[in-house]
């Protein structure tokens, strides 16, 4: 379990001194800030994706100029790629507040050298926070520091290749770690005590993977060997990010780990091997898909788990106000929620499904008549196992390492604040050669 311990003896920080700020910092996960003439967070931050992805050498460029000019940003090599090339570490923060007080997500861009999005996420976003004046992002960086590697495979980037300079894929590295980059950035994250970590990667236009239709983020889920509070805030945190996801009318599925799945990549090590919270973004590329788009998804997802651990950090604090546990909306967000009695109804229907993956079941889900909802939770014997924020929704679970025998299946209809609107139920036979359904 390597440094489990130290991981899970060091919570999130929790300093009364940052109470007025973290007020001000729940809002920038809110895209508009409530009465003041500013604009969208994610459009400010999208005006500084280039057209085109940026080499290596430009990206090393921009590091350096942001570093130079602004006392919050810091940049450094941890070490080199296969090919000699520098991997860059760029932390943002405000040096005035003391690190250990912090809370430190650690973000890796661009393990396969192909995968641009991440990149131009991580860029725009220490572009945007570097030049920060308002009050909420300067109470951000008040309360994170926040680490980035923008490119952890520089000769893939160099080369366009998913593989590093000795024909590795680094996502399967995790965990044998024979590789400079893996090593490196391993290293950095123990460095920076990371409490967070996000690997930012993306899909291929076109894939035989059902999993790989749509964006997704994987992260730990229900974990019987860690502890629950680092499970339950996986899921809570991916219950925000489908919040916003769905407020800026991206597609986004969510996938839970559990027992017996590769450790080999980045997330999953850091997830199940050192019990930190995790998650894996992956943006689907293809028609329609521009950089500045699929950059996008980056920053909300990175947006999202942010505004989940700064108020996180707040309830843990003002147990008396309530209204900080439920996703940061404005409002009217939440008086337009639609009311318990729903108009809205589920359908849900499961299939075999064998695919590279090994055996699995794909969970259909559908949501029909007029009004909103926060998300659809895939739940196996009561545990959480994925979600969707689309209404028709098809989700995958693993069923390779189940034992024979009947499980329950259910679906649930939240909305915003997590209330279940409406829920079905189907039972799943395994194996899957017996699959039958039934509501
Ligand atoms: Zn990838």
């Amino acid at each position: 379990m390597g440094n489990n311990q130290s991981a899970m003896s060091d919570p999130l920080p929790r300093n009364r001194m940052l109470w007025p700020m973290l007020m001000a910092c729940m809002l920038l996960g809110v895209g508009v800030i409530a009465g003041q003439a500013r604009a969208d967070v994610l459009t400010d931050i999208a005006h500084l994706f280039p057209a085109t992805p940026r080499s290596y050498v430009q990206a090393s460029a921009l590091l350096r100029e942001l570093g130079e000019t602004s006392p919050l940003l810091t940049v450094q090599s941890i070490g080199q790629s296969h090919g000699g090339r520098d991997i860059w570490l760029a932390t943002v923060t405000d040096p005035d507040y003391p690190s250990q007080d912090k809370i430190r997500l650690f973000i890796i861009a661009r393990q396969h050298g192909n995968e641009p999005a991440g990149t131009t996420a991580a860029l725009g976003l220490l572009a945007h926070l570097v030049r920060a004046t308002s009050p909420a992002e300067r109470a951000l960086l008040a309360q994170f520091q926040i680490s980035v590697v923008p490119i952890a495979n520089p000769d893939g980037a160099v080369s366009g290749r998913r593989a590093n300079g000795h024909n590795v894929d680094l996502n399967r590295d995790w965990g044998k770690f024979t590789q400079p980059e893996t090593k490196a950035i391993r290293a950095a994250v123990h460095r920076r005590m990371a409490h967070a970590v996000v690997d930012l990667h993306e899909l291929p236009a076109h894939s035989s993977k059902r999993s790989y239709q749509e964006n997704f983020i994987e992260t730990i889920g229900a974990h019987g060997s860690l502890p629950a509070i680092l499970c339950d805030n996986t899921v809570a945190a991916s219950h925000n990010i489908s919040y916003w996801m769905s407020k800026y009318s991206y597609p986004l599925n969510v996938y839970y780990d559990y027992p017996g799945e590769s450790l080999r990549m980045c997330h999953r090590y850091w997830g199940l091997s050192e019990g930190r919270l995790a998650f894996l973004c992956e943006t689907k590329t293809g028609r329609g898909r521009s950089l500045g788009q699929r950059a996008g998804f980056h920053v909300l997802a990175i947006l999202g788990i942010i505004n989940y651990l700064g108020r996180q950090q707040s309830s843990a604090l003002q147990a008396a106000v309530p209204e900080l546990d439920r996703p940061a909306a404005p409002a009217e967000a939440v008086t337009s929620s639609p009311p318990l009695e729903t108009p809205l109804r589920l359908s849900l229907g499961l299939e075999p499904y064998s695919g590279a993956d090994g055996p699995q079941v794909l969970v259909r889900t559908q949501v029909e008549g007029s009004g909103d909802f926060g998300f659809v939770m895939i739940k196996l014997n009561g545990t959480t196992k994925a979600l969707t924020n689309e209404r028709n929704g098809r989700c995958l679970l693993n069923t390779g390492n189940l034992a024979a025998g009947a499980y329950a299946i259910s679906a649930e209809v939240h909305d915003a604040d997590g209330m279940v609107l409406v829920a079905q139920q189907a039972t799943l036979n395994l194996p899957l050669t017996d699959l039958q359904v039934a509501e």
